[in-house]
């Protein structure tokens, strides 16, 4: 086992007990960077998935399901303490774990803890209504949770995912069932470990690791499961929704994007290039709301195309250990994912691309972040999400052309407009097809407290802020006739 751990990874949490799988089985986590085997996590199954759901009911019916949401909130706003005094411990793993250089792996860790603060001032302060109604009637709601709440993560941030979904959830009163990925699960199990030690009830979150078809499709069948929150692919999530469909169970889907940039002529080009760029590259580009399509207008095309190149010139991969800005795709599978893309390229100007260190271990899962320039708006790179370092470019000509091809695909997550006219900002934020639009920045810093969610392909329901609240809880109307 290395170093980083100070916690035994191969162990699932259900009812506040770390347990092998009920198989024995375990898997194997290999680092990115370099391709070793860190560590064997738990093989969970349908067999853990089944107690882990019988511990949930048993916390809803016990301590956890009669606390005040006062109480709750105390506890998630003691486990965000917990995980900022740990942040450069869960950077450190994450970093092995998901090839994140340290910096982003830092800022991961300090958006859990962020999400926990958020959600621990939030639990309380979330209020139902009185209904002025017929007369002789008082009526009321009062927002409950689901119960069991079902919660399948990703591989690309860990960290940022259970914290919005986990740390909505928690806040709202349900018991959690957690599958991490099997690429990447380590801060997850370490997030587990600072909640229970933070005062969370068993039960409260349940943590079981395994691969997607067995522990993943145990979950989202589960019929004693009232929600599930997916994050990850297209085809993964439509399984999810499927599966949940059987037992009537509503779901909240993020599935990824293929997200634009609109640049105009009189955009501040020195503002946008940045994040031009680093919605690109960062983590690799494996981001659901990575913005891998940038719209240029023709009157500065040129120079937007000048100004990435130079960037992407300067752009170094390499081991996360060493910080640079683009470390390894997750897997050895993502890469030739990602590579495949490339090929698919092969008829494109490549308009730079930036450069792998030499001493970047062969057995890594590197690839060199590409700008395409001059891609036509049907080409399979300008439509299909990569999630890899790759960015097209396309020109456009008038407003019109730029909405068009901005909404031309079957995702809709994040776009963002750069310009400095406020009439053409307010038309777009209402006419792009997307969750979230931004103008004259990108991410707007990641924004805990800020809704988000895709439209199209790009998923159904919202996590993040306080709207995540009113996804994780029912509405119960209460009608008393008193005359
Ligand atoms: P995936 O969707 O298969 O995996 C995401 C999660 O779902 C993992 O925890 C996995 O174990 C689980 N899962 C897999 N099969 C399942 C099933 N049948 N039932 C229930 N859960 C299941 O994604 P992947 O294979 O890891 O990555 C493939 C592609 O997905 C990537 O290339 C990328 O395009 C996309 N992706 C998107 C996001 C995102 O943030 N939207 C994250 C990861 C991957």
């Amino acid at each position: 086992m290395s170093d980083p751990l100070w916690f035994d990874p191969a162990l699932c949490l259900i009812g506040g007990k770390w347990l092998p799988a009920a198989s024995g089985g375990t898997l194997p986590l290999v680092n990115p960077s370099d391709g070793s085997e860190i560590c064997q996590i738990a093989r969970g199954g349908a067999a853990d998935i089944e107690a882990a759901v019988l511990e949930a009911e048993t916390a809803l019916d016990g301590e956890w399901g009669r606390m005040t949401a006062l109480e709750r909130g105390r506890i998630l706003t003691r486990i965000g303490q917990f995980v900022l005094e740990r942040v450069d411990a869960l950077a450190a793993i994450e970093a092995m774990d998901v090839g994140k250089p340290l910096t982003q792996a830092r800022a991961d860790a300090v958006a859990l803890a962020r999400y926990c603060e958020f959600y621990g001032g939030a639990a309380d302060k979330v209020m139902g209504e009185t209904i002025p109604y017929l007369d002789g009637y008082t009526v009321y709601t009062l927002r409950e949770p689901h119960g069991v709440t079902g919660h399948i993560v990703p591989w690309n941030y860990p960290m940022q995912i259970i914290g919005r979904s986990v740390g909505a959830a928690l806040a709202m009163g349900n018991a959690c069932v957690l599958k991490p990925a099997e690429e990447a699960c380590l801060t997850t199990l370490a997030f587990a470990r600072i909640a229970m030690e933070a005062g969370l009830p068993p039960g409260a979150l349940n943590v079981v690791p395994g691969l997607g078809a067995e522990a993943g499709a145990a979950l989202a069948a589960h019929p004693g499961v009232h929600h599930i929150s997916f994050t990850g692919s297209v085809r993964t999530g439509a399984l999810v929704q499927q599966a949940a469909g059987g037992n009537v169970v509503p779901v909240t889907l993020e599935l990824g994007g293929k997200s634009p940039q609109l640049v105009f002529d009189d955009a501040d080009l020195d503002a946008a290039l940045p994040f031009l760029v680093n919605a690109g590259v960062q983590n690799a580009g494996q981001t659901c709301s990575a913005s891998s399509r940038i719209l240029v207008q023709r009157g500065v095309y040129e120079d937007v195309k000048a100004r990435m190149a130079a960037a992407y010139g300067a752009l170094t991969v390499g081991p996360a250990a060493e910080d640079l800005r683009v470390g390894p795709l997750i897997s050895a599978r993502q890469k030739q994912i990602v590579e495949d893309y490339l090929k698919q390229g092969a008829d494109l100007p490549v308009a730079a691309q930036g450069a792998i260190v030499e001493h970047a271990p062969e057995s890594g899962a590197y690839v060199r972040p590409t700008l395409f320039a001059d891609v036509p708006e049907d080409h399979v790179l300008a439509r299909e999400e990569i999630f890899g370092p790759v960015q097209v470019l396309i020109p456009f000509e008038t407003e019109e052309d730029a909405l068009r091809i901005a909404n031309a695909t079957d995702y809709g997550l994040v776009a963002s407009v750069w310009t400095r006219d406020g009439a053409r900002q307010m038309r777009l934020a209402k006419r792009l097809r997307a969750g979230q639009v931004f103008l004259n920045n990108y991410g707007a810093g990641g924004g805990v407290e800020l809704p988000f969610g895709g439209v199209g392909k790009s998923g159904h329901g919202r996590e993040k802020g306080f709207e995540a609240l009113y996804g994780f809880s029912q509405l119960k109307t209460v009608a008393a006739h008193h005359g």
